[in-house]
């Protein structure tokens, strides 16, 4: 056996060593490396030297042949490394020491040196990396290893191997011991000494870890070779040839065994490396795994916020949307509920004629006004307040700690007149306005719905009367509740048959002779008996219920009067008035359902007349004198009613194909009171004459209101003093005598003035 750091794999500059512990890390010290190794060099050629010169020629026989033979055989063949610890185990080494015993120091030296030069050569063949200069190396530690061994051993026992052959054992003993320590130490200290300037570690460090373990091997090497070399001079030669085959035998099964360790080692360490290197692979697959899974929750954390966040805003202007200004509202009303005191405002905003901006200026346009407003409130806002668009042009504001009802006024009023101010849209000025609600939220208030509520009411209230803001209160609730309640009952009227036509007589003031009926319309309704129209027009107006009633009403007057001329000879001439919405302009179909309700009746077109109010028309003037021409081309007749209250623009009466002018009963009611009204139904019927239409008055409630407007030339007339709007069976009554009225006033036969075109215009401008 023999110690590793000598060999070529534990070599102790080794490039190849097997050691991979001990491969170096960076040589910093290459001079310290290159004077240890010609200081060792030089001591092995010194020891070598001595060697040769000295070499006791007499030692030349067949035995020492045999020996070094051997030696030479085992350091090639019969070498067997211990599993895991990397240690060669080899005979070679215990010929070496069995060489020291018996010849002395040259022959050692010389051994030694020859033993690790042929098994560092066959490291090589076998492939291992070895340069020439670590073998160098290998073989001078060794020889000089063997070298001061054989001096300290001679200087301290004499010849060794008068020793060895003795029969004092426990020198022999002491003598192997010696031996195997000294080699140790010097072989181990100079592999140690080279391997840690190559790896840059401490000397006792790698001399503990790598060297000691050689200790053993040294020990049993030499002891081996002691008994050896006893059993040799001592024991019968057959006797050690036998036991010397047993040795063989014993080595070469334990060989076998090493073998079949180091075999059952590599597969475990294979199964181990594949082990690892699956674990590794699973590791790499759960990295991934985890990267990719975290690349989800990445993706999934910002759709989340993405979501959330158009959950809550608008997509247009980027402002909270009513969820969220909903969810505000909740949490300042649980404030209120906490805080007695605390107060907030909230402000319920909608654009008048955003509509008419949309559908004239396109939807695109609509959209750049709606930012525009949004961008002007956010420049208002305070940093606790929030403006939401809750809708179309409907936005909200919540005014937080603002509670003062005149500093919430004067807010709004800011809000008007910035808004007021023109928008600058794709190269066009639009100007808006906007009708504010404002509501107070308080503890009164429960939920967030409520107070919105009621804010969108005086919203409501602002719009109807015109007024920039109103602040809502109580009864505006109750009003609102009531309206709310009147709609739901009116979808259902028409389809229940609550809807009842009243008619109320037309008088030719001239012939005092009844010559048609104007329907009215009442609303029959279960609990509240017959409303009348004031009540429910302007809802039905505001939930479009009013296109489907006035077209029930106009197929009912109109069927009324064909049974009526039916019945009564003379009234073969009659005329039925029926009035008409502005909603109906916005209708395409009025023109085809007017038609389609006289073919159906049967009714000349002449014998209807539709009422129009003035705004009805002015509204939208352009599109409806084109509708009002489309209806005067089937015949049908045409008049304005209410005439006076709207704002009629003289230079458009004139473009409308009207037949008659009715004039508003304000006008008539107030004629004797002061001269001024009476001069206002003077001109209306002057205007009336120079454009070529009749007059019709409505409101005639006494004699002398008759009177004067003969006296003034209205050639029509209807009114309380001839009837109130009656039911079907009354009217038929006034049918029957159409000529009842012929009494009414003692100097009926009294000629109406006849005015001139020409005084008329004269008069109009008195007005
Ligand atoms: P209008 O078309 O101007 O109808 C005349 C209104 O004046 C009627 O009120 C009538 O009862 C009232 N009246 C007539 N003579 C007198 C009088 O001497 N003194 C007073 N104080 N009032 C008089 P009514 O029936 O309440 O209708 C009110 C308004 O409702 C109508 O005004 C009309 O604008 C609207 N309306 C009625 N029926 C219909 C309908 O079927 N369709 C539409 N669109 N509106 C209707
Ligand atoms: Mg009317
Ligand atoms: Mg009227």
């Amino acid at each position: 056996m023999g110690l590793p750091i000598a060999r070529s794999s534990t070599s102790a500059t080794g490039k190849s060593s097997k050691f991979n512990t001990l491969r170096p890390k960076v040589n910093r010290n290459a001079t310290l490396h290159n004077v240890s190794f010609w200081l060792t060099i030089s001591l092995a050629v010194i020891a070598l030297s001595y060697s040769i010169f000295s070499f006791p020629v007499q030692y030349l026989d067949s035995n020492l042949l045999v020996l070094t033979v051997a030696t030479l055989f085992f350091s090639v063949f019969a070498m067997i490394q211990i599993p895991r610890i990397k240690i060669h185990i080899t005979i070679s080494d215990v010929l070496v020491f069995s060489a020291l015993l018996i010849y002395g120091v040259e022959v050692a030296t010389l051994l030694a040196v020859i033993d690790t030069a042929v098994g560092s050569l066959n490291f090589r063949r076998k492939g291992i990396e070895i340069s020439g200069k670590t073998i160098l190396l290998n073989c001078s530690i060794s020889g000089i290893s063997i070298f001061l061994t054989a001096i300290v051993v001679t200087s301290m026992f004499g010849d060794p191997k008068a020793v060895a052959k003795g029969q004092d054992f426990s020198a022999i003993a002491v003598l192997v011991c010696v031996m195997a320590g000294v080699q140790f130490m010097v072989n181990s200290v100079f592999v140690s000494i080279f391997t840690a300037i190559k790896t840059e570690r401490s000397l006792w460090r790698v001399w503990y870890r790598y060297c000691l373990n050689g200790a053993v091997i040294s020990i049993t090497s030499a002891l081996m070779a002691g008994a050896g070399v006893q059993a040799f001079y001592n024991i019968d030669s057959v006797l050690l040839v036998i036991a010397g085959i047993v040795a063989m035998l014993i080595y070469f099964t334990y060989s076998r065994y090493v073998s079949d360790v180091r075999e059952t080692a590599e597969q475990a360490e294979f199964a181990e490396r594949k082990r690892a290197e699956q674990a590794e692979q699973h590791i790499e697959e759960l990295q991934h795994h985890i990267a990719q899974q975290q690349v989800t929750e990445k993706a999934l954390r910002e759709s989340k916020e993405k979501f959330k966040h158009a959950a809550y805003h608008d997509s247009l202007t980027n402002l909270p949307n009513r969820n969220m200004f909903t969810r505000q509202l909740q949490f300042l009303l649980k404030r209120c509920q906490q805080k007695e005191d605390a107060r907030f405002a909230v402000l319920f905003l909608d654009l008048n004629r955003f509509k008419t901006i949309n559908d004239s200026l396109g939807h695109s346009t609509g959209d750049n006004l709606i930012l525009g407003v949004a961008r002007r409130l956010s420049n208002l806002m305070r940093q606790k307040d929030m403006v939401a668009r809750l809708s179309g042009d409907e936005f909200a504001i919540i005014l937080n700690g603002m509670c003062d009802i005149e500093d919430v006024k004067h807010f709004a009023e800011l809000i008007r007149k910035k808004l007021a101010a023109p928008f600058s849209l794709e190269e066009r000025q639009v100007f808006t306005s906007v009708s504010i609600g404002i509501a107070i939220g308080d503890n009164s208030y429960e939920t967030a719905e409520n107070i919105l509520r009621d804010a969108d009411i005086a919203m409501y209230q602002s719009k109807a009367s015109e007024k920039p803001y109103v602040v809502f209160d109580k009864r505006m609730h109750a009003h609102a509740v009531n309206l709310l309640q009147v709609e739901t009952d009116l979808r259902y009227a028409i389809e229940r048959d609550e809807m009842v036509a009243f008619y109320q007589p037309i008088i030719n003031l001239k012939s005092m002779r009844l010559i048609g009926f104007e329907a009215l319309m009442r609303w029959n309704h279960p609990t509240r008996g017959l409303v009348p129209p004031g009540e429910f027009i302007p809802v039905s107006e505001d939930t479009g219920l009013i296109v489907p009633l006035t077209m029930w009403m106009l197929r009912d007057s109109c069927q009324k009067l064909a049974d009526w001329k039916a019945r009564f000879p003379h009234a073969k001439d009659l005329m039925m008035s029926v009035n008409l919405s502005g909603k109906h302009f916005a209708q395409d179909d009025l023109v085809a359902s007017v038609k389609e309700v006289l073919k159906e009746t049967g009714i000349e077109p002449r014998c209807l007349k539709l009422e129009l109010t003035e705004s009805a028309i002015m509204d939208n003037a352009e599109s409806v004198i084109s509708i009002l021409q489309q209806l005067k081309r089937i015949g049908v007749r045409l008049s304005i009613d209410d005439f006076g209250t709207g704002y009629s623009s003289l230079s458009y009466l004139h473009r409308f194909p009207i037949d008659a002018l009715k004039i508003d009963r304000s006008f008539v009611s107030r004629m004797e009171s002061g001269t001024e009204n009476g001069e206002i139904v003077r001109t209306v019927v002057a205007l009336a004459k120079a454009l070529g239409l009749t007059v019709i008055a409505e409101g005639i409630e006494t004699i002398h209101q008759l009177h004067q407007l003969r006296i003034l030339g209205s050639e029509y007339g209807q009114g309380f003093l001839f009837s109130r709007p009656v039911p079907l069976e009354e009217a038929l009554e006034l049918l029957a005598e159409p000529d009842r009225w012929k009494n009414i006033m003692p100097d009926h036969r009294m000629p109406i003035v006849q005015h001139k075109a020409s005084e008329s215009i004269l008069q109009l401008g008195d007005v």
